[in-house]
């Protein structure tokens, strides 16, 4: 008897992952029967994504783990229908992809690209940068993919430190935790990533009081989440100068609305949830992956803490 996989994620992403779903099965030994439309009572797994139609998983009587194609989990952990384990995703793809994004948005801040990219006066007016060795960066969030894009900063030589709920230790970044280190976190860089998980916890990390105490002309690059920046503190940032630029990835409303004023705004660059994308053949590869762990008795690979919310 094949195992029944229920593929409940966005419908338009079935034709590509299909295939990579079947391959990564196959080479992981499993016989499995992977369906869009497969009777709730006789589903073992559901590969899943935000936004699925699937909200109640009450009919799911035989359901073994929810398996996330994403690593944003804000919208389904509060979900009091899902008894089940539930996994988040962690992929190669997914880093590799956020790693880039972060880096390059590091560096165009850092070496001042909009002065010459922009430059309707045609001015010939250098302005060197310093080295990344002489650039402070900070990143909120060292967890999968804020370690990965920290540890890419600090290889370019960037002086990197970073921030997490729990104390880590680190030979090429400075880390803190807690209220305090937060403080210090925000205090080091002029350019801080955020790279949080959206949870009741790290809502309005970025506010008032905490954007006054980066150093003056920061910029701030957010593909983590919307809730996690106070957007009428930061828009204030900006209008006085203390923060010199926004690049923003992820908003509380998505798409972003028209008359937000982050659009217009000189000093805000938008990009429309782009940061990093699940890749259909990596990531395929941890879902067939847990699957054969749950089969085997083996614990899944990162799943999700419901009390904590990531
Ligand atoms: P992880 O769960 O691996 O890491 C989360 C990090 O945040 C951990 O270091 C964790 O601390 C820290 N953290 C959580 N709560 C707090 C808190 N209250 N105070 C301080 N630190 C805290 O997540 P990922 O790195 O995989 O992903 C991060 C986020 O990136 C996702 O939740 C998602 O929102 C976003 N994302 C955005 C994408 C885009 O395209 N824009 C694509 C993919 C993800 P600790 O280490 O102690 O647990």
């Amino acid at each position: 008897m094949p195992l029944n996989a229920l593929f409940a994620a966005n419908p338009k992403r079935w034709p590509e992952y299909e295939p990579e779903l079947n391959r990564a099965f196959a080479e992981a030994g499993l016989d499995v029967y992977l369906s869009q439309d497969i009777a709730p009572e006789q589903v073992d797994y559901i590969v899943y994504a935000p936004g699925s139609s699937v909200q109640d998983f009450t009919p799911f009587s035989r359901l073994k783990a929810v398996l996330n194609l994403a690593a944003g989990v804000e919208t389904i952990t509060g979900n009091q229908t899902l008894k089940v384990p539930f996994a988040r995703l962690v992929d190669t793809g997914l880093t590799q992809g956020m790693v880039e994004w972060v880096t390059g948005h590091t560096l165009r801040h850092h070496l001042g690209m909009d002065a010459q990219i922009i430059n309707p006066t045609q001015a010939w007016a250098p302005a060197y940068p310093p080295l990344s060795r002489d650039r402070a960066v900070t990143v909120l969030g060292l967890g999968t993919l804020g370690l990965a894009c920290a540890e890419a900063l600090a290889a370019l030589g960037f002086n990197v430190a970073g921030w997490s709920r729990s104390p880590k230790q680190h030979d090429k970044i400075t880390c803190y935790s807690g209220d305090e280190g937060l403080k210090q976190a925000l205090a080091h860089g002029q350019i801080c990533v955020l790279l949080l998980p959206s949870t009741p916890g790290t809502a309005n990390t970025l506010n008032a009081e905490t954007l006054a105490l980066m150093p003056r002309g920061s910029f701030v690059i957010n593909p983590g989440r919307g809730p996690l920046i106070d957007d009428t503190a930061l828009l204030a940032a900006l209008e006085s100068g203390h923060i010199a630029h926004a690049t923003l990835d992820v908003f509380r409303q998505e798409p972003l609305p028209q008359d937000s004023p982050y659009w217009a705004h000189p000093n805000v660059t938008v990009t429309p949830h782009l940061a990093s994308e699940t890749r259909a053949d990596t990531s395929s590869e941890v879902v067939a992956e847990n699957i054969r762990r749950c089969e085997a008795g083996e614990p899944l690979l990162h799943l999700v803490d419901r009390k904590a919310g990531y």
